[in-house]
């Protein structure tokens, strides 16, 4: 089918979730996708922040292959060679006990949100005094299930929905008088992306990050670190919560986990994981033997290529770049960011969908999201080069647009 026929029956014939950009992409190599004319596209969103080797990486098809000729699934109720394999690395790159393995990331914040109201009964059990209130944050985005969606802040996400799960309250982000105020003995988690990727691109101050580890700590509510989308290198370490040095109770993961497969994580302590016992939770597909084979892949090659330093290294460069036009075109108030994740504040909402716009027509996807956040989430294998075709692009499409608002007035 061509792009207009398949744009016609899928309107026909899908549930209307999405508002798609009208491409069609076959394939992809590297840092490009092609559409069914054969043109490139340079990405940088990585399928949102999800395809970190880049397309078509060449032990990521491998592992593929070779796994996909030996065994797909098993289920949960045999052993296999991969969740052991799998654990140990990512237990070791977290500073977490132990893992569960689901697949996708808002499985993996609902398996953390029932780790954590368990764990409180457990505690409650012991003669200790604690709720199950779930504090979460202003602009935090967690996932579309009932219970990940209810600890999501924007409105057009969950209120369709309600009544969600009860006992949910959203604090302001960095915001150590608002989150004292809200915090007592009757919650047993906090919610957190130490990176907020959907809300914009806003990053937790280790002070904000030290004072919900304290009193999280006090009573012994779980720290839950959503890592979803900052998670397993994005932002030049494996973690976000590494730049700060504050270790939660749980971290959750997918994105980036599965080199383009579906495959999600929770990592715990010893001390979280204490409250689920066999049979209190499960899942058919999750941790099963192609998934657990690529991801060990994908961290095995992030660690040899030594890729977090490189995402270093470029995040620095990008992020200057992004300064400098900033100070060229003033329509760009803001520029924020974490190694690879990051993303620039323009004035208003129509100036940021045009730039989205124009920089599709230059054939390079980068994405928009709250109204006014262009958001940069490239693949980590991106070179200097690649960076100054974006930058100079965006510099071309905003002087255009300045000469254009200047017609105007
Ligand atoms: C994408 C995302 C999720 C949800 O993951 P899905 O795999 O789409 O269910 C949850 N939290 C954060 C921070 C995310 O970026």
């Amino acid at each position: 089918m061509k792009l207009d026929n398949i744009r016609a029956a899928e309107a026909r014939l899908l549930v209307q979730t999405y508002e798609r950009t009208p491409v069609l992409f076959v394939r992809g190599e590297g840092v490009h996708l092609y559409d069914e004319n054969g043109a490139a596209y340079l990405d940088f969103l990585s399928g949102i922040g999800v395809n970190a080797l880049g397309y078509a990486h060449p032990a990521i098809t491998a592992a593929i292959a070779a796994q996909s000729q030996k065994l797909l699934h098993t289920c949960n109720l045999f052993y296999h060679e991969g969740q052991a394999e799998l654990a140990l690395r990512l237990t070791e790159i977290s500073g977490m006990d132990r893992a569960f393995f689901c697949n996708s990331g808002t499985e993996a914040q609902e398996a953390a949100m029932k780790i954590a109201r368990a764990h409180a009964g457990v505690l409650r059990a012991e003669g200790k005094q604690i709720g199950t209130k779930i504090l979460a944050f202003e602009n935090g985005f967690h996932g579309r299930t009932m219970g990940a969606v209810s600890t999501t802040h924007k409105a057009k996400y969950r209120e369709p929905f309600a009544p969600l799960i009860p006992g949910v309250e959203f604090v302001r982000f960095n915001d150590v008088a608002d989150f004292q105020a809200k915090f007592s003995t009757e919650v047993c988690a906090v919610v957190i992306e130490t990176v907020q990727g959907e809300g914009g691109i806003h990053i937790a101050t280790p002070e904000f990050l030290a004072t919900v580890r304290k009193l999280t700590q006090q009573t012994g509510a779980l720290l839950i670190a959503d890592e979803i989308q900052c998670g397993l290198g994005r932002t030049g370490q494996w973690f976000g919560y590494q730049h700060s040095g504050v270790l939660p109770d749980v971290v959750t993961l997918a994105k980036h986990l599965g080199g383009g497969l579906p495959v999600g994580a929770v990592l715990c302590t010893d001390e979280a994981a204490r409250a689920i016992t066999p049979g209190m939770h499960g899942t058919t597909f999750g941790g099963g033997p192609l998934a657990c084979a690529v991801a060990c892949t994908v961290v095995d090659t992030l660690r040899q290529k030594n890729m977090l330093a490189h995402v270093r290294t470029l995040g620095d460069y990008f992020q200057d770049k992004l300064r400098a036009l900033a100070q060229k075109h003033t329509c760009i108030t803001a520029v924020r960011g974490l190694g690879l994740m990051i993303g620039a504040e323009i004035a208003s909402a129509d100036l940021a969908k045009s730039i989205y716009t124009q920089m599709l027509e230059r054939h390079i996807l980068i994405n928009r999201t709250s109204e006014t956040v262009l958001r940069f989430l490239p693949p980590y294998v991106i070179e200097r080069h690649h960076i100054d075709q974006v930058v100079e692009a965006l510099d071309t499409v905003l002087t255009a647009a300045a000469v254009a608002g200047v017609k105007q007035a």
